[in-house]
C-alpha cells in the first residue's frame, strides 16, 4: 500500500505519517523497519504516529512558543462532567450520573469535532435543555481553569496556524520559519493514511497547515496518494479503489460455523505458507469477545484449552479484556482498600489465598517461608465461616501475627512484625487530605510493602498486567489538575473509574492470525482476510445519534450516527478499505441468529458486483462448492465455558422485592399496551407504564413500523367503508379492486408521505399490493358484513376498565361475530398458549362480548405471507384458522378457552394492581430482545449469575 518512495521518505525524515488508529501506527512502523531492512544495514527510525498522539505533541510543541491553555485528557474531562451532572437539579434523578455524563461529553466532543456551535442546539425537550445548561457549566469551568479539552484541541492548533500564517510575510518564509520552530516535530510533508469521513474540525487545521505551506497527501485504497482535499472523478475513484481481490463468499448456518470454517481456512492457508499474514474480521468483536477466544482455541490450540492466560498462540485478538477481570488487579485493589478502612472477611481470606502478595524484611534480604504462607491459606479458607462481619487492619493482622507465633521462626516473626509495623506507619498517612499526585505515590508504596505481586518470577502476561496496573496508578496524579485535596474515598473512586475504562490487550508478538473488529482492518495488509458476520442487520449499521443533539441539527451537520444516508455512505467506504487490504477475500454471514432468519448484506453483495467480483447469487453456492473439502474434520461447536475469565462476584447486600406501588386507578393507562409489557415481562410493564421510562428514540432505516402499522389501518378502514359486504368484494373486478385501493392509499397518506419520498412510494407500492392479496383471501371466506371499523370500547376485566380500539368487527352468517386485528409484522396465534399468554390483545377484544364472538384471528400484511391466524369456535369460519380442538393447544373447546383467557387475563391484571415487577422476561418470546431497559433491570448480571442463588426465588426474580 505505501510505495518505496514513500518509505524513503519516511527514511529522509521528511514526511510523517499519521494514522487515524494506533493499531494502523503500529503496524506500518513494522512494515518501514522490514523494508529498510531489505535495503540498508542501519536505518532512522521513522514518524509514524496515530492522530491523537500527532496533536498531542503538536500542542506540547506550539505550548513551548506561545500562552498555550492547559490540555485536559478524557479522564480528566470526565471527571469535570461527573462534577458538573453531580452539582446540578438532575442530579437526584439521574440512573447513573457517570453513565450520564459519558454520553454528555461525547456529544459535546461530536459538536467541537464537527464545528457546531452550542447555541445551535434549540431547548426544545427537557435533554436538550439540560445539555445546554450543562455545557454551559462545563465551558465555564474549563475557562475558569484556562484549560481546553481534547475535542477542542484541533480549534485551537488552526488558530494557532492561521495566525502565524498572517504574521508572515510570504508562504515559503513562513513554512520555513514554521519547521524552524517545531524542530522535528513538524516535517513539511505529512501523509495521511485510513481517515474516511474527516472530522470538519481536523479539516480546517490541515487546511491552515497547508496555507503555511506544508504538503499534505492522503494514502487512497488503491495505495495511491493524493493531495489531501482534491476530488477524484468518480470513475478514477471507482476504478480505482480496490485491488480487485479474489473474493470467496459462503453461507454458513450459524456464527459458530462461520469461525470454524474462518480457522480451517486459516490453518490451509498457514500450511502452504507459514509466513502467511491473515486477518479474520467480526463484526461486534467486543460483544462476541469471549465466544470467538473459546472457539478459536478448541479449533487452533486444543492443548490449550486450560490455561487462561495462554502465551503462545498463533492469533491475536484484538479486543482487549477488562482490567478488573484479573485475578492479580482485583487482589491489588482489595489490597487498597483495607488501607482505609476494615474489610469483609471474604475479602481477606481472598486476599490470604492468594499467591498476590509476598512479605520479606525492607532489605528484601529476608522472607516468610513458604510453609507459613500455606498455613496462611488453611487460615483464610476458614475465614468465611466466621460470617459477614467487617475486620479492621490491625485486628486482622495481630490473628496472622499469633499464627506466626506458632509458625514461624523468631527471625521471620520479626520480618512479620516488621512489615506489619511498616504498614500502619503508613496507614497514618491514609486518613489525611492530600492531592492526586501523593495517593498516587501513596498506593504504590502500600503494594511495593505488600509484595504486590507476590511472585519474583512473572510470566510476560502478568508483567504487562502489572505494569498496566502500575501505569493506571501513576495516572492519578492527572487528578491534580482539579486543584482538590481529598480524602482516600475519592482518589480510591478515581482510580476505580480509571480502571474500569481499562482494558488489557497483551501486546501482539507478531502472530500470523489476527482477529479484529470491522474497522480495525482498515488501513492495512494481509495475505487474505476473511469477513465474518455480513448479513442484512450489519451494514450498513443502524443509525444511533446521541441522545443529548437534537436530530435534525444531527442531520443537518451529518453527524456520527445521525441517520442512514450517512451510515450507507460510511459502510460503502469501508468495504472498499476491507476489499483494499488483501489480494484474497472470503465474506460470509449465518443464516440463523437463535430463531432469527437473516440474509446476506445487499450493500455487500452490490458493492462486490458494482466491481465486477462475483455474482449476485455467489452466496448461494453450497459449501462445497465455494471451499474445497479438506481432511481436517470440524468440531462440534460447543463453546468452552467463559466462567475461566469471570470474577468472584463481590459479597453485596441482597433482598428479593418483586413489588413496586400498587396500582390504583380503575382506568387502565395505556391499556393495551400495558397488557402486553406485563405479558411478556412484569419489570418491562412496569418501567414502562408505571414508572414512565421512554425508550430512547432511535432513527430506523425507511419508515417506523408505529407509522407504518396507523397508516395500514387507516386504509383498510377506508376500504372496508366502502365494500360493506363480502358480496360486494364478490361482485368487483381486480381491477375495480385495485383502484379502490390505490384511492384509500393515496387519501389517507399524510405529510409523512411526500411524493419525493422513495421508500414512502415504496411502502405504498408494497401494501397496495399486500391488501390486494389479502382481499383475495376475503372472497373464499364464508359470507359476511363488516359491522365495525376501529370501533372505541371500554372492556373491564377483574374491576380493571381497559380502553380499547377494535380493528373489526365482521358479522359471518350462521357463525356468529369474528374479531380482526391487522398486523403489519409477522403473527402467531400460538403465542396465546403456554405457561403465560403473550400478545394479550385480541384475546381481549374477547371478552368484550365473548357471547357472540365465534373467532379472533390477526390479519397478515406481510411481504412473506398474507394471512389469517387465529383461532375458532368452529373450523371453516375463516381460510387457515382452526378450530380450538384442532389448534395445537390442550385447551379442548371454546368455552375452556374463553375460561382459560379469563384467567390469564385476571392474572395480568392482579399483577399490574399489585405492582408485581419480577425480572421475569418470557423466554419464548424472546422478551429482552426488543427491550430497551435491559441497562435499567440488569437481566444481563442476572443471567451471568451475579445474584446469589435464593432457592426460595425462581430465577428471574429479582424485582426493583
Ligand atoms: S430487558 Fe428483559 S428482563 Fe429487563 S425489563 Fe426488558 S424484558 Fe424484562
Amino acid at each position: 500500500m505505501l510505495n518505496r518512495s514513500t518509505f524513503q521518505a519516511m527514511a529522509d525524515q521528511q514526511l510523517s505519517l499519521i494514522t487515524a488508529s494506533n493499531r494502523q501506527s503500529r503496524y506500518w512502523v513494522e512494515q518501514y523497519h522490514r523494508q529498510q531492512s531489505q535495503v540498508a544495514g542501519v536505518w532512522p527510525g521513522a514518524d509514524v504516529l496515530p492522530i491523537t498522539a500527532w496533536l498531542n505533541r503538536l500542542f506540547f510543541a506550539c505550548a513551548r512558543n506561545t500562552d498555550a491553555p492547559i490540555l485536559l485528557n478524557a479522564n480528566q474531562s470526565l471527571s469535570i462532567w461527573q462534577q458538573v451532572l453531580e452539582q446540578s437539579d438532575a442530579a437526584d434523578y439521574l440512573i447513573s450520573v457517570k453513565a450520564t455524563a459519558r454520553k454528555v461529553q461525547d456529544a459535546f466532543q461530536i459538536l467541537n469535532r464537527w464545528n457546531v456551535a452550542l447555541t445551535d442546539v434549540l431547548p426544545n425537550t427537557e435533554d436538550h435543555e439540560a445539555f445546554i445548561r450543562w455545557a454551559k457549566d462545563y465551558q465555564s469551568r474549563l475557562n475558569q481553569m484556562q484549560a481546553i479539552d481534547a475535542s477542542q484541541l484541533p480549534e485551537w492548533l488552526t488558530h494557532y496556524f492561521s495566525q502565524l500564517n498572517q504574521e508572515s510575510a510570504d508562504s515559503e518564509a513562513s513554512l520555513k520559519s514554521l519547521l524552524k520552530l517545531f524542530d522535528t516535530e513538524l516535517n513539511s510533508q505529512l501523509l495521511l493514511l485510513g481517515f474516511h469521513q474527516m472530522e470538519p474540525g481536523l479539516q480546517q487545521l490541515f487546511k491552515a497547515l497547508m496555507q503555511c505551506g506544508l504538503t499534505i497527501r492522503e494514502v487512497i485504497n488503491s495505495g495511491e496518494t493524493k493531495a489531501l482535499f482534491d476530488q477524484p472523478s468518480s470513475e478514477k475513484n471507482t476504478r480505482k479503489q480496490t485491488r480487485n481481490p479474489k473474493v470467496m463468499a459462503l453461507s454458513c448456518q450459524s456464527f459458530e460455523q462461520e469461525l470454524l470454517h474462518a480457522c480451517d481456512w486459516s490453518i490451509r492457508r498457514l500450511t502452504a505458507n507459514a509466513n502467511a499474514k491473515l486477518a479474520i474480521v467480526v463484526p461486534d468483536l467486543e460483544k462476541r469477545r469471549y465466544q470467538v477466544e473459546a472457539l478459536l482455541k478448541q479449533q487452533l490450540h486444543p492443548e490449550l484449552l486450560s490455561e487462561c492466560e495462554p502465551e503462545k498462540t498463533v492469533y491475536n485478538i484484538s479486543v482487549g479484556l477488562p482490567l478488573t477481570n484479573f485475578g492479580m488487579v482485583r487482589i491489588a485493589l482489595n489490597l487498597l482498600e483495607l488501607m482505609a478502612k476494615p474489610v469483609e472477611l471474604s475479602k481477606w481470606a481472598e486476599i490470604l489465598r492468594s499467591q498476590c502478595f509476598k512479605l520479606e524484611a525492607k532489605d528484601n534480604r529476608f522472607n516468610v517461608s513458604d510453609e507459613f504462607y500455606w498455613r496462611l491459606k488453611q487460615f483464610a479458607f476458614e475465614l468465611p465461616a466466621e460470617g459477614e462481619e467487617t475486620t479492621s487492619f490491625e485486628s486482622m493482622t495481630d490473628r496472622i501475627q499469633y499464627l506466626g507465633s506458632k509458625f514461624l521462626d523468631e527471625q521471620e516473626a520479626q520480618v512479620l512484625a516488621g512489615a506489619f509495623t511498616s504498614m500502619k506507619e503508613l496507614i497514618g498517612h491514609a486518613n489525611k487530605e492530600q492531592s492526586a499526585e501523593a495517593w498516587s505515590q501513596l498506593f504504590i508504596n502500600w503494594l511495593k510493602l505488600w509484595g504486590w505481586p507476590g511472585t519474583s518470577s512473572l510470566t510476560s502476561y502478568q508483567y504487562q498486567l502489572r505494569d498496566q496496573l502500575l501505569s493506571l496508578i501513576k495516572q492519578l496524579r492527572q487528578f491534580n489538575i482539579l486543584g482538590e485535596q481529598c480524602h482516600f474515598k475519592q482518589a480510591f473512586s478515581w482510580l476505580r473509574s480509571l480502571l474500569e475504562g481499562a482494558v488489557f490487550q497483551p501486546k501482539s508478538k507478531g502472530e500470523p492470525i489476527q482477529v479484529m473488529g470491522l474497522y480495525e482492518a482498515v488501513g492495512l495488509e494481509f495475505d487474505a482476510l476473511w469477513i465474518c458476520c455480513l448479513s442484512n442487520e450489519v451494514l450498513p449499521e443502524a443509525a444511533n445519534p446521541n441522545p443529548f443533539i437534537p436530530l435534525s441539527l444531527a442531520r443537518q451537520h451529518q453527524l456520527p450516527g445521525s441517520g442512514p444516508e450517512r451510515e450507507l455512505e460510511y459502510a460503502n467506504t469501508l468495504i472498499d478499505g476491507l476489499l483494499a487490504t488483501s489480494d484474497n477475500v472470503a465474506v460470509s454471514y449465518h443464516k440463523m441468529d437463535q430463531d432469527r432468519e437473516l440474509s446476506p448484506s445487499p450493500l455487500i453483495l452490490q458493492r462486490l458486483s458494482a466491481h465486477g467480483f462475483l455474482p449476485a447469487d455467489i452466496y448461494n453456492k453450497s459449501l462445497s462448492e465455494s471451499i474445497e473439502q479438506t481432511e481436517l474434520s470440524w468440531q462440534s461447536s460447543t463453546t468452552i465455558e467463559s466462567s475461566l475469565w469471570q470474577l468472584v462476584p463481590p459479597e453485596q447486600e441482597y433482598f428479593v422485592d418483586d413489588y413496586g406501588q400498587p396500582y390504583q386507578e380503575s382506568q387502565l393507562k395505556s391499556g393495551n399496551q400495558f397488557l402486553t409489557a406485563q405479558a411478556l415481562c412484569p419489570m418491562q410493564g412496569y418501567l414502562a407504564h408505571r414508572v414512565g421510562l421512554m425508550e430512547q428514540e432511535v432513527a430506523v432505516n425507511g419508515m417506523d413500523p408505529r407509522t407504518r402499522g396507523v397508516y395500514v389501518h387507516k386504509v383498510m378502514q377506508v376500504i372496508w367503508q366502502r365494500l360493506v359486504k363480502q358480496s360486494t368484494l364478490l361482485g368487483s373486478t381486480d381491477d375495480e379492486l385495485k383502484a379502490l385501493i390505490n384511492r384509500a392509499i393515496i387519501e389517507c397518506a399524510d405529510d409523512r408521505f411526500s411524493k419525493d419520498d422513495l421508500i414512502a412510494q415504496l411502502e405504498k407500492e408494497k401494501f397496495s399490493l399486500l391488501i390486494f392479496d389479502l382481499l383475495q383471501l376475503e372472497k373464499k371466506r364464508q359470507s359476511f358484513t363488516v359491522t365495525a371499523c376501529e370501533l372505541e370500547k371500554n372492556i373491564v376485566v377483574n374491576g380493571l376498565s381497559i380502553q380499547s380500539r377494535i380493528d373489526r368487527i365482521d358479522h359471518v352468517d350462521d357463525y356468529g361475530d369474528v374479531i380482526i386485528d391487522y398486523k403489519t409484522g409477522q403473527v402467531n396465534a400460538s403465542k396465546w398458549y403456554g405457561d403465560r399468554i403473550a400478545e394479550p390483545q385480541l384475546p381481549l377484544y374477547l371478552m368484550a362480548d365473548h357471547q357472540h364472538v365465534s373467532a379472533i384471528c390477526f390479519a397478515q400484511l406481510h411481504h412473506k405471507k398474507v394471512s389469517f391466524s387465529g383461532v375458532a369456535k368452529e373450523n371453516g369460519i375463516l381460510p387457515g384458522v382452526p378450530s380450538i380442538e384442532k389448534a395445537k393447544t390442550e385447551i379442548s373447546d371454546w368455552q375452556s378457552f374463553i375460561y382459560y383467557i379469563e384467567s390469564e387475563l385476571e392474572t395480568l391484571t392482579d399483577e399490574i394492581k399489585q405492582g408485581y415487577a419480577a425480572v421475569k422476561p418470557n423466554e419464548k418470546q424472546h422478551a429482552c430482545d426488543y427491550c430497551p431497559f435491559d441497562s435499567v433491570c440488569r437481566v444481563a448480571e442476572l443471567n451471568a449469575g451475579e445474584f446469589p442463588d435464593d432457592s426460595s426465588t425462581d430465577v428471574g426474580d429479582r424485582g426493583i
